[in-house]
């Protein structure tokens, strides 16, 4: 999931972003576009011994910051693995004053989710103005419920289960929603759908200008 950047000078790339050193061994990845098959397949689980892992995470977290993201799922990085990170944190070091005590998740969460699993999905749904790393330049009001309750092992394979909310609890279903082969603009009316159709295959011919690396399917 992609936040809205607040102004140019906030799109760019550094080394280090919110305060957060990043691995000089690391790299960022290309982003799979929409109309890639990845981006429709149910990821699978991994285990401790998967190839590489460590390294993988750390492209990870480099490749979401690069793009301004504040949530990355494996198969939008080609990895048909469950997996995907998070950091709500910079949601709430970017805020405005005004926008503070908005959401319940304050100040945020950076986690590493593999082989997450939802156990529920509760509360009373809400729109948010979400975005895509796999689907530049559009942005959508989606409805969600305000809180899921989920399984997962950390980076440690350590297991979790705990509830989150807020815009913690939305990004969460966004990258979730990425390992189960949906996107966003599934939850979109049809006529809303049909109006975005152009646009969709604009990017998937890549015939859309981003200022992160990406790759397109044809
Ligand atoms: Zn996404």
């Amino acid at each position: 999931m992609r936040r809205e950047a607040k102004n140019a000078a906030d799109s760019g790339f550094s080394n280090t972003f919110a305060g957060k050193e990043l691995n000089f061994t690391s790299m960022i990845l290309p982003i799979v576009a929409y109309g890639d098959p990845v981006l429709r397949t149910v990821a699978a689980d991994i285990t401790p011994d998967y190839p590489g892992l460590t390294k993988l995470i750390e492209d990870m977290w480099e490749t979401m910051y690069a793009s301004n993201g504040v949530g990355l799922a494996a198969p939008q990085i080609n990895r048909n693995i469950r997996l995907f990170v998070i950091d709500s944190e910079q949601i709430f070091n970017n805020q405005d004053d005004e926008d503070k005590g908005m959401y319940p998740d304050e100040p945020g969460h950076r986690l590493v989710f593999i082989n997450a699993h939802i156990v529920a999905l509760d509360g009373k749904e809400w729109p948010y103005n979400e975005g895509c790393l796999s689907i530049p330049k559009i942005r959508e009001d989606v409805m969600r419920p305000s809180q899921v309750t989920i399984a997962w092992v950390d980076e440690n394979f350590t297991p979790h289960t705990a509830s989150f909310n807020g815009i913690t609890g939305r990004i969460i279903q966004h990258e979730y929603d990425h390992i189960e082969g949906k996107l966003f603009i599934d939850y979109l009316k049809p006529l809303k759908r049909k109006l975005l159709k152009g646009k969709l295959d604009d990017i998937t011919k890549g015939k859309i200008k981003v200022d992160y690396k990406m790759a397109f399917p044809r």
